[in-house]
């Protein structure tokens, strides 16, 4: 799904040492059989190993006496052991329980499936342990802490540990190895921003920030680094955003529309009026398609408004008028969801559509028929991912791109096509809320239609914010609903234990969760890393109802559409930002059934639930994301990331507002003093857009 595999930095030295595209395997100390882990994490080259940044960092501070802890805080404690471990045994869990104290005080700890420590924890010996502090009644409690001899931790003090995404079998360790040795083969690419810039915008040079985000010596100084790297990832966008707007605005209409009767005959069918706003927009594109000129629109509109049909009827506009229609989707999963739903609608309403699919996760020979079926003009509505535009795809006649909720993919996406001869209509569809300052700047080479209400009929989502005390009370309301027949949502933060500290995972959680309700409920899990076939296949059995309860990482946070599914719950609400939280409560609330949303909290500090109470005040995406924004200061490295949506490697349009702006500024100033780079000062910078380009669009994923 990123977009990347630009080589970051050329070597200059030529043969020999290690460059940005040579394969991991020719790094040192990775074999087959870790080449294999880091496939999985997506890294495959040089280039995305020392892209892959990581996603906070752990300090290891000296222990704290357990009369100051503080709930919700992941701290590390000294004690000594006071029992023999006890142990207890569920259907799938072994739970071992041992206390421990200081000269302030004692705690508990709890293992899960780890009876082996009874061999370690015995009564007596001192270590450090180090987890997220809990409160089990008046007691702490820390669940799977780490622990160390007090010689051992005493080494680790003061350091700053990056945490990067792992797989099971990679450890931060063997990452930061990796990193490690390329560093010594490799030849970076000389500064390429000129000395102003660095200047203006407060920046490091790039080699300096790279090893910093890698190695950082201090929180302030990985600050710092990280500025510089989401100021490259801004500025790289928006000057790309910039140039399409010059070359793409006012092109004439090269795929004439007129108004045709299904359409109408489309709108007169369906089981509802549209809404105000869908109506509104809707005229906007027929005249964008009519028009003179070619279409370049965005339709912006909060989750559950109603987005899809809207681009549905102009997709069936351009079929009508004999040309084909394109809609991508950011995930296979909602590409699949589309597919089906405009398969249902054709056979409700006889359309005129004759689709096909295109994923990754299709055999090679199903590809060719639909590639035939594209070329020959005989399927006019093409619906998948990235897929849709790679070179193999020859249209027959494309009239229109509908881009749903990846706006940041569409500006390469008229590049692409262009080089294709393709001039194509294009419709942005997306659900991120961004302040109207921000808009400006992000969608700046768009016409704007905005959806401003919800379809009549919908119940507000009743919201609740809650520490884990609250949990058996949750499963219990979950387990009623899917009683009456409804379905929910539960999501986590990781996707298996050790990726994040002390966050829920999806595959425990889906095992705790299993045991936790009554029998006869079907738990599932989807994650970001299961193969896709795998995924479309659970979504396929959510929709179908065959699963009840579905865990899940927030790789369902865009686009997917279950209306039955009533209840969605948020373990560790804390760690999300409120405009991806606002995504994931969009999910319910998708027909006429009352809609819950329970938002857990592992943090009880005031900041934290002040920020999460918003969410319990509003349902209303624009006024949740200002008041994000508001309550975020600046250069927050450990900030959290909001909505995927622009899918910046380390930069967050919410987080970075600030920096946003200020690069945009520094973009126009360089497009007005040399539009074309020509400036011996601005050399490096034109090469280094250059191979940026050359590699834009990594088709690995598909
Ligand atoms: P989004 O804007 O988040 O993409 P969708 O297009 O998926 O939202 O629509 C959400 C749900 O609302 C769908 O089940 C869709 O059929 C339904 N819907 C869309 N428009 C209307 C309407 N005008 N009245 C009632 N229901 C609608
Ligand atoms: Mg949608």
């Amino acid at each position: 799904m990123q977009d990347a595999g630009a080589p970051l930095f050329l070597n200059k030295w030529g043969d020999g040492l290690i460059q940005s595209d040579s394969s991991l395997l020719q790094v040192k100390g990775i074999g087959e059989k870790s080449y294999k882990l880091y496939q999985k994490l997506g890294l495959y080259t040089v280039g995305d190993l020392l892209r892959y940044y990581p996603k906070g960092y752990e300090r290891f501070d000296a222990p704290k006496k357990m009369q100051e802890l503080v709930s919700g805080e992941t701290c590390a404690v000294q004690g000594r052991v006071l029992n023999v471990p006890s142990m207890r045994k569920t259907n799938h869990l072994t739970i071992l329980t041992v206390n421990i104290k200081d000269d302030t005080g004692s705690m508990a700890l709890v293992f899960f499936n780890m009876p082996f420590l009874t061999k370690l924890l015995k009564p007596g010996m001192i270590y450090v342990f180090r987890g997220l502090i809990q409160t089990r009644g008046p007691a702490f409690l820390m669940e799977q802490p780490k622990f160390y001899s007090p010689e051992e931790y005493q080494k680790l003090s003061g350091i700053l540990m990056p945490k990067y995404s792992l797989t099971k079998g990679l450890t931060n360790q063997a990452i930061q190895k990796a990193v490690k040795s390329v560093w010594k083969d490799y030849a970076f690419e000389e500064e390429y921003l000129p000395k102003e810039i660095l200047q203006r915008a407060g920046i490091p040079e790039a080699e300096p920030a790279l090893y910093e985000i890698h190695f950082p010596q201090e929180e302030e100084s990985a600050i710092f680094a990280r500025r510089r790297l989401v100021f490259d990832e801004f500025f790289s966008f928006l000057f790309q955003l910039r140039k399409n707007k010059d070359q793409f605005s006012e092109i004439p209409n090269e795929c004439p529309m007129i108004e045709t009767a299904d359409t109408v005959r489309y709108v007169d069918a369906l089981p509802f009026r549209l809404t105000k706003g869908q109506k509104q927009v809707w005229q906007e594109i027929r005249e964008d398609l009519e028009g003179p000129l070619c279409m370049n629109r965005l339709v912006q509109g909060d989750v559950g408004s109603g987005k899809t049909i809207v681009a549905f009827l102009a997709l069936l506009m351009a079929a009508a008028n004999g040309y084909q229609g394109a809609l991508m989707a950011p995930t296979e999963v909602l590409a699949v969801q589309h597919y089906e739903s405009v398969l249902k609608d054709i056979k409700n309403y006889h359309l005129c559509f004759k689709p096909v699919l295109l994923v990754g996760s299709m055999t090679a020979k199903e590809k060719k028929t639909a590639y035939e079926q594209i070329a020959s003009g005989e399927a006019n509505l093409v619906i998948g991912t990235h897929a849709l535009i790679q070179e193999k795809v020859v249209y027959h006649k494309l009239g229109l791109v509908v881009t749903d909720e990846q706006h940041r993919f569409g500006v390469r996406q008229r590049e692409t096509l262009a080089e294709k001869g393709l001039q194509p209509h294009v419709l942005v569809m997306s659900a991120t809320p961004i302040p109207r300052t921000l808009a400006i700047i992000l969608y700046g080479d768009l016409k704007i239609s905005v959806i401003r209400e919800l379809p009549v009929g919908r119940l507000p989502i009743k919201n609740c914010v809650v520490n884990t005390s609250f949990r058996p009370k949750a499963y219990k309301f979950i387990a009623d609903q899917v009683a009456t027949g409804r379905q929910a949502y539960v999501i986590c933060p990781q996707v298996e234990e050790g990726e994040l500290d002390d966050t829920e995972n999806v595959i425990d959680y889906a095992e705790k969760l299993r045991n936790a309700l009554p029998p006869g409920i079907v738990v599932a899990y989807l994650h970001g890393k299961m193969k896709p076939a795998d995924k479309n296949r659970i979504m396929e059995d959510f929709a179908a109802k065959n699963i009840d309860v579905l865990v899940s990482t927030t790789v369902i946070e865009v686009g997917i559409n279950v209306p039955n599914a009533t209840v969605m719950m948020v373990e560790n609400a804390e760690r999300f930002g409120l405009a991806q939280l606002h995504q994931l409560r969009g999910r319910v609330g998708r027909g006429e059934a009352q809609s819950y949303c329970i938002f857990i909290s592992t943090n009880d500090s005031k900041d934290t639930m002040k920020r999460l109470q918003i969410l319990n005040t509003s349902n209303d995406g624009f006024y949740i994301a200002s008041e994000d924004l508001k309550l975020r200061g600046p250069g927050d490295l450990f900030g959290i990331r909001q909505s995927g949506e622009f899918a910046f490697r380390i930069g967050d349009v919410f987080t970075d507002a600030e920096l946003l702006t200020l690069t945009s500024e520094i973009v126009d100033e360089l497009l007005k003093k040399d539009p074309t780079l020509s400036l011996p000062e601005h050399r490096p910078l034109l090469e280094h857009f250059a191979r940026e380009n050359a590699n834009a669009v990594d088709f690995r994923s598909i």
